[in-house]
């Protein structure tokens, strides 16, 4: 992307709430707490020392290219590329590995890209049932509870209610579909 086209696409979003690394931080944070439980999932579940932290390492490693994954494929896309209106950040990570793209494809490239992170929502859930219906663990169950009502409660409602809500996007964002009007 050329220096005018970016700054053309700044002033297009100056309208928009701006963050700041801090809030920026903060809005990551229950996808990290998501990514942090459900690699506990595998430390508490596993006996085979070498399992437990093959096993978590995967899944941190899985959890950091997918958020990768997002801003290469997904976030040239969006409106809010190269601003900080850009609740998470992605937005502004992203301009370090693409040019901006046109935005008429948004939704084509949410819906291709979003099942490659799916698995990270329903790995942790599948592994720490399967240990658990093996050999019950209470703090293993603990875990898996704060994994799932962070993954399945709190992350899809922070991002409906906080980041998406203020997005031009949200009418063509299958993530929102429907929703905008409630939000
Ligand atoms: S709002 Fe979502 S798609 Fe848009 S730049 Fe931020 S993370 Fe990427």
């Amino acid at each position: 992307m050329n220096k005018q086209a970016s700054k053309n696409q700044s002033e297009e979003n100056r309208s928009l709430n701006e963050y700041s690394p801090a809030q920026e931080l903060i809005n990551n944070l229950p996808y990290i707490v998501m990514a942090v439980f459900g690699a506990a999932v595998f430390v508490l579940g596993f006996e085979n020392l070498a399992w437990r932290w093959i096993g978590a390492g995967a899944y941190l490693i899985y959890a950091v290219a997918g958020a990768l994954w997002i801003m290469v494929f997904v976030c040239p896309y969006c409106s809010y590329w190269n601003t900080r209106a850009c609740p998470c950040g992605y937005g502004r990570i992203a301009v370090r590995f693409r040019d901006k793209q046109s935005g008429d494809c948004f939704n084509e490239k949410f819906k291709k890209h979003i099942p490659v992170i799916v698995p990270l929502w329903f790995i942790p859930v599948i592994v720490g049932l399967l240990l658990i219906i093996r050999s019950f663990s209470w703090l293993l169950l603990a875990v898996l509870i704060v994994f799932a009502i962070d993954a399945f409660i709190i992350l899809p409602l922070y991002s409906k209610k906080h980041g998406c809500k203020q997005c031009p996007q949200r009418d063509e964002c299958p993530w929102m579909a429907g929703k905008s009007s409630s939000a």
